[in-house]
């Protein structure tokens, strides 16, 4: 059977989907029923009242984040909808319980009006230790994020935007190290200027790239300022225009350092490659089929190019399951009112750290006995590597302490003793 044809059969088996409610109480007596509902639940609900913040002692909501989707950007598949793309929003709640341990409620919602989706989310926050907002189009997913931030006194959190930003990121640190290139000197050319894009861009200005160093580029090429006075680009892509006279991404490539591709598949050419400066970095992230393959970006030219791509079938997979699980639980478990800056450098950071490390025999294992080790081939953690949960969790947390994002203070040493028992 095809792939297709798999993935039919492993939705629709019944119970249909694939996720459920399971308790985490004994129900079996009476007894034990009259606690978990009336006349016992009065009691906790009572404490709550009188301190809502201890509805996190009493209640899932600590462990329980709501991913949350207008289906108006899935995947590859674009605007299909929010029932059709609860198969991803249960998909993600997999890899959040698979990852992290942590529970999630997909709400798929039917509206195409931001200040509608801003309420109705906002309303829904005594629910959730955390928003993870998914598959929402740009520019609307930036306003949405941004209002809710404001407003929520828990995470939220675009993992389109940001994911794609901390790993990537990770790469960049790694890359660098490698090419011997300084984030202070890159010259960084992007394809693309949409959600992940640009929150990519501003992400790896957090880490150290000048935002003058940086050419973006959409479907009409390089954005530029006489572009952003002719009134061509929305306010979040005219943070990025430079003054510079227009162009084509061919242009904005030669020379530069790093291309970086969240766009569409098969827009660069070897020819581009080598435009480009000594030991280029190219993240192709365009998915399912990237900017430029892997073995033509390589084969572009004799130097060293550190490829990244979507592909799990390539080396460098960035892949947002390095990020959000984890991020997630360090976030929840100091009650994080946000996910902010300094976090999400503290787990690009982590991830960056993590590769540098020798890689345990079970996780080379894992990946077909492949040779993993710290190069142009392994500049990031693999998925299933279970260091990753010990890394980059307790990064966050303790970012989030030391930023003053977190409600409750863990030792870390501790915290991490925990997280591997
Ligand atoms: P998006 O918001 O729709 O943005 C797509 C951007 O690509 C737009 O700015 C568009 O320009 C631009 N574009 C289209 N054709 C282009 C061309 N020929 N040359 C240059 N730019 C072009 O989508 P997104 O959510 O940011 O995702 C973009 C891509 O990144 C997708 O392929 C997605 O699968 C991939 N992605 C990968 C990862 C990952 O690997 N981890 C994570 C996130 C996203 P206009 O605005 O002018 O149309
Ligand atoms: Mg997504």
């Amino acid at each position: 059977m095809g792939l297709d044809e798999d993935a039919l059969e492993y939705h629709s088996t019944d119970p249909p989907g694939k996720i459920e409610i399971a308790t985490t109480k004994p129900t079996n007596t009476q007894r034990d029923l009259s606690l978990a509902y009336s006349p016992g639940v009065a009691a906790p609900c009572e404490r709550i009242a009188t301190d809502v913040d201890q509805v996190f002692d009493y209640t899932a909501k600590g462990n329980l984040v709501g991913v949350v989707s207008d289906g108006s950007a899935v995947l590859g598949l674009g605007d299909i909808g929010p029932e059709a793309s609860k198969p991803v929003m249960e998909g993600k709640g997999v890899l959040f319980k698979r990852f992290a341990d942590i529970d999630v409620f997909d709400i798929e919602m039917d509206s195409d009006d931001t200040d509608a989706m801003i309420q109705a989310i906002a309303m829904m926050e005594p629910t959730f230790g955390g928003i993870n907002l998914e598959d929402i189009a740009a520019p609307n997913c930036f306003e949405i994020e941004r209002r809710l931030g404001d407003q929520l006194d828990i995470p939220v959190f675009h993992d389109d935007q940001h994911g794609t930003a901390i790993i990537s990121g990770a790469a960049l640190l790694n890359a660098c190290e490698i090419a011997d290139k300084e984030l202070s000197e890159l010259d960084v050319t992007f394809a693309g200027a949409g959600a992940a894009a640009t929150a990519t861009a501003r992400f790896y200005v957090s880490l150290g790239v000048p935002r003058e160093n940086i050419t973006m580029c959409d479907v009409d090429g390089i954005l530029t300022t006489e572009r952003a006075e002719a009134g061509e680009l929305n306010q979040y892509t005219r943070e990025f225009a430079s003054d510079v006279p227009e162009g084509e991404l061919a242009e904005a490539m030669a020379g530069v350092d790093v291309f970086v591709g969240l766009s569409v598949g098969g827009i660069v050419d070897q020819e581009m490659v080598r435009s480009m400066a000594a030991d280029p970095i190219i993240f192709a992230m365009a998915n399912p089929t990237p900017e430029i393959g892997y073995e033509e970006a390589k084969n572009a030219r004799d130097d060293t190019v550190i490829m990244a791509t979507g592909r799990s079938d390539y080396p460098n997979q960035v892949n947002n399951v390095l990020g959000f699980p984890f991020i997630f639980r360090g976030a929840l478990d100091v009650r994080a009112t946000e996910i902010n800056e300094e976090m999400k450098v503290a787990a690009s950071e982590a991830l960056a750290e993590l590769a540098r490390q020798d890689v345990p025999d079970a996780v080379v294992k894992a990946y077909g006995d492949q040779p993993l080790q710290f190069g142009p081939d392994y500049i990031i953690p693999k998925p299933l590597d279970p260091r990753v949960l010990f890394e980059v969790t307790p990064a966050v947390a303790d970012a989030a302490m030391e930023s003053g994002a977190a409600r409750r203070s863990l030792d870390v040493e501790t915290y991490v003793e925990a997280l591997e028992a």
